[in-house]
Order: C-alpha cells, then sequence, then structure tokens
C-alpha cells in the first residue's frame, strides 16, 4: 500500500487531505513522495516558523535530545526555566504555563480567568465572552469558545459558560457574570480578519473597569508572524493573558500561556498541570526560535509582507490582501479558493485557505528568491 492508502485505512478520517506527501524539506521548499518540489508558503499552518530542518534549529533540538528527552513536571529542566525567562523578558508577561497544543493553552486561560474570578468574586462569574467567526481550538471547552455555529454540532452538551458577541463593546458590555473575553487580533480560521484599533482600545478599556480579564488568542499571530513578536504590540496594549502555539516550535508541539500582573498566581500547586508540557526538547526548539526572531529578522517579516501584498495588488483575479505581516488573506475575484489551491499545487506552491480567501503563512526565515517564486506560481494559479 502506497502512504495515501495506508492513511486513508487507517487513519481516522477528519481531514480532507490534499493529494500530497511530503517526504523531506529544506529551508522553505520540500519534496513529495514522487520527487515534486513545492515552495511552502502555508508552512505547516505557520508551525514551520524558520521553514523545513533549519540547521540551527536541528542543532538546539538534537544536542537536547542527546541530553535529556523528557524528565516530567516533577522535576526542574533548565529549557523549560530558560524559556519561560525568554518569553517573559521579551513580551512583558511575569510566568508562563506552557502545554502541547494552542488549544490546551487557550483550555490553561479559561481556567486562569475562572480560578480568577472564583478567588476574588466567589461562584457566578464566570462567562467567557467570545467573538463570533473566532477559532479557539477542538477541545470541548475550546470548541465551545469558538464562535462558529457550524463547530457546534454533534458533540452536545457543549460547556456552560460561554457567550459570543459581535466586535461591538456595547454588547459585550451588556453581558452579564463576565470573567474573560478572549480575541484574536487577526482571526486566522475564520478569514484572516484584522480586529480594528478602536475597538481593541475599548475592550481594554472595558475589561479594566470591570476586572474583566483580557485573553488574546495569539495562536496563530504570536512569535512574529505580524512582524512583531506579539500582534498586541500592533494594537499598543498587554494583554492580562496571552496564548501562543503554532510558530514557537517551529515544528514541534508546544502551546504556552503567559499571564501579567493580574493572574500570574492564579493558578496553584494542583490546579492545573500537563505530562508532556515544558518538554525539554521542545523548549529547546523553541528558545532558538525566539533566539532567531530579533529586531532585524521582525522587520524583516514586516517587509517580506509588505512586499506580497504590493506583488499580488492588482494582479489578476486578486479583489485585494487582508492580514498583517506574514499572514494574509486573498480575496479573489471569480474563482474559488479550494480551486486555486488545488492549480497551485500543480504550479508547485503550496497555499491554505481561510473561508473564502487563500490564506498564506510562509515560514518567517524565508528568501527573498524563494517567495518571489513562490507568489509567481501563486498568480500563475490564480490566473489559470
Ligand atoms: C490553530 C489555532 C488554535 C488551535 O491550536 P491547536 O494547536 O490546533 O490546538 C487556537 N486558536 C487559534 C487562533 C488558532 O489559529
Amino acid at each position: 500500500m502506497d502512504i495515501k492508502t495506508t492513511d486513508k485505512t487507517y487513519v481516522v478520517g477528519t481531514y480532507n487531505r490534499y493529494g500530497v506527501a511530503i517526504v523531506s524539506g529544506s529551508g522553505s521548499r520540500c519534496v513529495d513522495d514522487s520527487g515534486k518540489e513545492y515552495i511552502d508558503l502555508g508552512s505547516g499552518i505557520g508551525v514551520n516558523s524558520l521553514g523545513y530542518c533549519d540547521s540551527g534549529w536541528i542543532g538546539a533540538v538534537t544536542a537536547q535530545l542527546n541530553a535529556l528527552q523528557h524528565a516530567s513536571n516533577l522535576y526542574y529542566t533548565q529549557p523549560c526555566a530558560a524559556l519561560a525567562k525568554t518569553l517573559c523578558q521579551r513580551s512583558g508577561y511575569l510566568k508562563a504555563m506552557f502545554g502541547n497544543s494552542g488549544a490546551e493553552a487557550n483550555e490553561a486561560a479559561i481556567k486562569t480567568a475562572r480560578k480568577y474570578s472564583f478567588d476574588k468574586y466567589g461562584r457566578g462569574r464566570d462567562v467567557i465572552v467570545t467573538l463570533r467567526n473566532s477559532f479557539h481550538g477542538r477541545t470541548m471547552a475550546t470548541l465551545t469558545a469558538t464562535g462558529q455555529d457550524v463547530f457546534h454540532n454533534y458533540f452536545f452538551p457543549f460547556n456552560d459558560g460561554f457567550k459570543y458577541a459581535d466586535k461591538n463593546i456595547d454588547e459585550i458590555a451588556a453581558i452579564d457574570g463576565v470573567c474573560a473575553v478572549m480575541v484574536e487580533f487577526v482571526q486566522g480560521e475564520g478569514g484572516v480578519i484584522p480586529t480594528d484599533k478602536e475597538f481593541i482600545a475599548q475592550l481594554k478599556q472595558l475589561c479594566d473597569e470591570r476586572d474583566i480579564l483580557l485573553i488574546a488568542d495569539e495562536v496563530q499571530t504570536g512569535i512574529g508572524r505580524t512582524g512583531k513578536l506579539l500582534a498586541s504590540e500592533h494594537y499598543g496594549i498587554l494583554p492580562d493573558i496571552t496564548t501562543l502555539a503554532k510558530g514557537l516550535g517551529a515544528g514541534l508541539p508546544i502551546g504556552a500561556m503567559l499571564v501579567g500582573e493580574k493572574c500570574a498566581d492564579t493558578l496553584t500547586f494542583g490546579t492545573h498541570g500537563t505530562t508532556f508540557g515544558g518538554n525539554p526538547v521542545v523548549c529547546a526548539g523553541a528558545l532558538e526560535v525566539l533566539g532567531r526572531l530579533d529586531d532585524a529578522a521582525l522587520k524583516e517579516v514586516e517587509r517580506k509582507g509588505k512586499y506580497i501584498v504590493s506583488k499580488l495588488q492588482g494582479c489578476s483575479g486578486v479583489d485585494g490582501v487582508d492580514g498583517l505581516g506574514m499572514m494574509l488573506g486573498i480575496r479573489l475575484k471569480n474563482k474559488a479558493a479550494s480551486d486555486v489551491l488545488k492549480d497551485c499545487i500543480q504550479e508547485g506552491v503550496l497555499v491554505l485557505t481561510a473561508k473564502d480567501k487563500i490564506r498564506l503563512l510562509p515560514p518567517l526565515t524565508i528568501s527573498d528568491k524563494d517567495l518571489q517564486e513562490g507568489i509567481d506560481r501563486l498568480i500563475s494559479a490564480i490566473a489559470k
């Protein structure tokens, strides 16, 4: 049996995979099982932030593998402590907690918000408000938090204590019993839709006035994706909690919750935990990512994002480009995103979709040459 048939036979069918089996990669390029090469402008949904098989990252990860692969959270390990310190020093947060995915980071944030409110106000102030069209994960709580009706199916009963609002401050202000509001600065899965600055400023003020925790889900927008370490920097605020995942591990599974002054000590011994979270190998890889994302590298992300937008604007079949940095959504004029994606695969470029847009999340380190060639192939696919 070939890879595809074996997968289709034995892996639970929750994924509608594209017809490509990737076997290896280097930089921004990967190769499938027939030997065909692709330029990857999706980077494994923003995970391969340093591209495929980056040598610095492999060096960091393998050095740690050769020293210690796991110790459990019963013990201290250097990479976990160092990663927490670096994340805090770079972001302005006070403490970090690690898990293995975006959904887990959001679960930790939800638990922190509920306990923060319980500790201070007792029971009954437990509502988490999320925005319509948001995406926060696939566990029961984060699926409930996801503000899209299509996800609220089959798995009844969904969790209590979640309410949805538009990006409308009056609608949010009218909801009772709220302990936290969770937002994405750019809705990713929802269609690459940036949230406007005035709404975020109003929301921050409302949250501060009412002692409601503001949770930023930066699972997709974080770690340089938008040209800043955190997208919140574009908005000039430090939310009470930020969650991270995708690009942080550069390919190894990690989620992180960063907590500020209000809730740095909310989760206490025994109230939360994970077996794998903070794994030393994964943390060593994430430290390499942060080490590489200095100010110059972040400026490069911004520059390359602008380059993509300028190249695509006015192209045949392109209606416009939305997003921030290298998190971009292309509005199409007369072709379905799924058809463009198929033609991209033929042209030798991998892209993503988000709702009716083509979504680009290129490796942050993509070379100008690969980026130019990748976008050229994409433009051909759109025009096809
Ligand atoms: C991908 C994503 C998640 C879920 O992350 P997983 O690692 O798949 O659990 C949550 N929030 C946002 C904004 C995401 O983009």
